[in-house]
C-alpha cells in the first residue's frame, strides 16, 4: 500500500521536477489547423533515445509500447479523430500508482512532454500527446460498500462498467449516455447528465479521490484531507492537478424510470417557447436534452426546423404526459416513444455509441430560462447550416434543480445558475472537401458567436473547445484565481499542460 501524504498549500516541498521543463525545454503545443491537427513531426522519437524509452520500460511493472508494438496504434487514437495524428512517442500501461510516479520523474527529468488518456474521449483530444502518454486502462475496478453506500472505481475505468456495477446492487449515480467515456475525465470536468436535476452533477458527490502528483507523491483529497485540492477535483477537468488513480463516490437508489424518446418537424417559434418552457417548469425528476437541426426544405419553403427530445423522468406516464400535451398541442410529434422500465434497462434504451469520428463541440451555459432573442437566432441560422442534414445542430441539455444547491465557489464547478447547457456540433468525414469543412467551422462560429452574448453562462469545461480564446474565464469563472493557486502548490512547474491547461500563478 502507498504511504499516503497531507499536503501542505502555501509551502513548495514538491521534488523532482527537471530544469529542462523549468527552463522551457518542452516543445510547444501542436498547432491548431481547422478540421485535422497535426504534431511537428516526430517529437517523441527526436528528443529522445530509444536507450531512454527502454530505461523507462525497465522502470514498470505494466508496459511501455512504442510505436510499431502490437497494440500501440489502437491506443494511440483518440474518440476525436481529428486528432489522431498526433502520435505519442510511447504508451505507459501503467500497473499501479508507484508506475504513474515513476513515468513522471522520467518525463520530468528528459523533458518529455506527457498526458493522461482514460477513455479518450477528449473533445479537444486533450488526452492526445507527441511526448510519453500515461495510460490509466489497468485502472478499471469498481467496488459497492454496501454499508457507506458508495462505490469507488478506478482512474481509468471506462463509465460503462461503473453502470453495470451500480445496477447490480440496485444504485446509481448522476451518469452520461456514453459507456466508453472515461469516469475520470467525466468527473473531473464536473460529469452532467439526466439525474443531475434531482442529484446534483456527478462530481458533486464525490466523497474522497486519490491522486498522485507532480512530484510522484501520492495524496488522497477528501472534504478533511487536502481540502483545496478536493475543491479542484470536482470540476477543476482531468489533465490538471495530477493523475487520480481512484474516485469514491455516493450513490442513489434507483428502480423504475419512463424513457422518452420524441420527435417533431417544422416547428414554429411559439412550439419551441412552449416546449423549453414547459420543461422548465417540470419537476427535477425529469432530465432532458432537446436537439435542433435543420430539416429538408419543401420547394418554395424555408428550411423548416426539427426537434428530438430524449430524456428519462422518474414517475408516473400521465404525470409526464400532462407536460407534453400543451407542446403536443401546438405540434403534433411525428414519432414519440415513451415507455417506464426499469431504471437502468432506460439508460440503456438511451445510451449513446460514441463511436470515434470527427467533430466539434461548442458549449454555453444559459443562465436561467430560454429567451426569446434565443429562439430567434436559432431561427436565423439553423437552416443557414450549409452541408449534409444530420452534421449540425445545436444540442440543450437541461440542468438547473439540484444543480443549483450548492453556490459557484463550494467546488470548482461554477455554472449553478444554468438552466440549459447549449452546444452546437458539428461532425465531417474524412472524405469531405475542405471548403466544405471551411463552410460548416465558419457556420458554427458565427453561430457561437451570435449567442454567446444571449446565454450569459460560461462554456463547459468537459467540452472542450479549442476555438474558445477565453477558455480560462469560460470554463471557471470566479473559480480560476483558486484553481491556479492550487495548481501552483500541487504543481508549481507546470508538468501537467496542454493548451488549455489551467496554468500556475508565475507561468
Ligand atoms: C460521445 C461523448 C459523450 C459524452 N457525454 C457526456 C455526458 O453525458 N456528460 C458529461 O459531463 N460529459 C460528456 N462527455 C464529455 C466527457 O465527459 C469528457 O470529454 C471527458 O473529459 C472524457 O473523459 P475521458 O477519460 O474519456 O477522456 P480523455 O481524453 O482520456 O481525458 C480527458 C481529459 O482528462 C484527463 N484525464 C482523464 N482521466 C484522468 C485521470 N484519471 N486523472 C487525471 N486526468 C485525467 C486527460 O488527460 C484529458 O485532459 C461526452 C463526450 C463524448 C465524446
Amino acid at each position: 500500500m502507498s504511504e499516503q501524504k497531507t499536503l501542505s498549500f502555501g509551502r513548495r516541498h514538491f521534488l523532482g521536477v527537471s530544469a529542462a521543463l523549468a527552463g522551457g525545454a518542452l516543445l510547444d503545443f501542436p498547432s491548431l489547423a481547422r478540421s485535422e491537427v497535426t504534431a511537428p513531426a516526430g517529437v517523441g522519437e527526436a528528443i529522445l533515445s530509444p536507450s531512454a524509452w527502454r530505461q523507462l520500460g525497465r522502470q514498470l511493472r505494466g508496459t511501455l509500447l512504442r510505436p510499431g508494438q502490437a497494440g500501440f496504434a489502437n491506443l494511440a487514437l483518440p474518440n476525436n479523430l481529428r486528432y489522431r495524428n498526433i502520435k505519442p512517442g510511447g504508451i505507459a500501461l501503467c500497473a499501479n500508482a508507484t508506475d504513474i510516479a515513476a513515468c513522471l520523474r522520467w518525463a520530468s527529468r528528459h523533458g518529455v512532454p506527457l498526458t493522461t488518456r482514460g477513455g479518450g474521449h477528449s473533445y479537444a483530444g486533450y488526452s492526445c500527446t507527441e511526448g510519453l502518454m500515461i495510460n490509466l486502462m489497468s485502472f478499471n475496478t469498481a467496488h459497492y460498500d454496501t454499508a457507506a453506500r458508495t462505490v469507488t472505481v478506478g482512474g481509468g475505468i471506462r463509465n460503462g462498467s461503473v453502470y453495470s456495477a451500480l445496477q447490480s446492487v440496485g444504485r446509481s449515480i448522476t451518469h452520461g449516455r456514453c459507456p466508453t467515456v472515461g469516469a475520470g475525465g467525466f468527473l473531473l470536468g464536473g460529469g452532467v447528465g439526466f439525474d443531475m436535476r434531482r442529484n446534483g452533477i456527478a462530481s458533486d458527490k464525490l466523497v474522497e479521490t486519490e491522486l498522485v502528483l507532480a512530484s510522484g507523491e501520492i495524496v488522497t483529497a477528501s472534504a478533511t484531507q487536502n481540502p483545496d485540492l478536493f475543491w479542484a477535483c470536482r470540476g477543476g477537468a482531468g489533465g490538471n492537478f495530477g493523475i487520480n488513480t481512484s474516485f469514491t463516490l455516493e450513490t442513489f437508489p434507483v428502480d423504475r424510470s419512463v424513457e422518452f424518446q420524441i420527435n417533431w418537424e417544422n416547428v414554429t417559434d411559439e412550439f419551441l417557447a412552449a416546449l423549453f418552457l414547459n420543461f422548465e417548469n417540470a419537476p427535477n425528476t425529469m432530465g432532458s436534452r432537446i436537439s435542433l437541426m435543420p430539416g429538408l426544405p419543401l420547394p418554395g419553403q424555408p428550411t423548416p426546423i426539427n426537434v428530438e427530445v430524449i430524456g428519462q423522468f422518474i414517475g408516473a406516464v400521465p404525470v409526464l404526459d400532462e407536460i407534453l400535451a400543451p407542446i403536443n398541442d401546438i405540434t403534433r410529434p411525428s414519432s414519440s416513444v415513451i415507455q417506464e422500465m426499469a431504471y437502468w434497462s432506460a439508460s440503456t434504451f438511451l445510451e449513446e455509441a460514441g463511436r470515434p469520428g470527427y467533430y466539434q463541440e461548442r458549449s454555453r451555459f444559459i443562465n436561467g430560462p430560454m429567451t426569446p432573442a434565443i429562439i430567434t437566432e436559432i431561427r436565423n441560422w439553423l437552416p443557414r447550416w450549409p452541408n449534409a442534414q444530420g452534421a449540425g445542430n445545436i444540442k440543450f441539455f437541461q440542468t438547473g434543480g439540484a444543480t443549483q444547491a450548492l453556490s459557484p465557489t463550494e467546488t470548482a464547478f461554477v455554472h449553478r445558475q444554468s438552466q440549459w447547457l447549449a452546444s452546437i456540433e458539428i461532425v465531417w468525414s474524412p472524405g469531405q472537401t475542405a471548403a466544405s469543412r471551411d463552410r460548416g467551422h465558419r457556420w458554427q462560429n458565427r453561430f457561437y458567436d451570435v449567442i454567446t452574448p444571449l446565454c450569459g453562462g460560461g462554456a463547459f469545461q468537459n467540452f472542450p473547445d479549442p476555438n474558445l480564446k477565453d477558455w480560462g474565464e469560460a470554463y471557471y469563472g470566479e473559480n480560476l484565481p483558486r484553481l491556479r493557486t492550487i495548481k501552483t502548490v500541487v504543481d508549481p512547474d507546470n508538468l501537467f499542460r496542454y493548451r488549455q491547461s489551467i496554468r500556475p500563478l508565475l507561468v
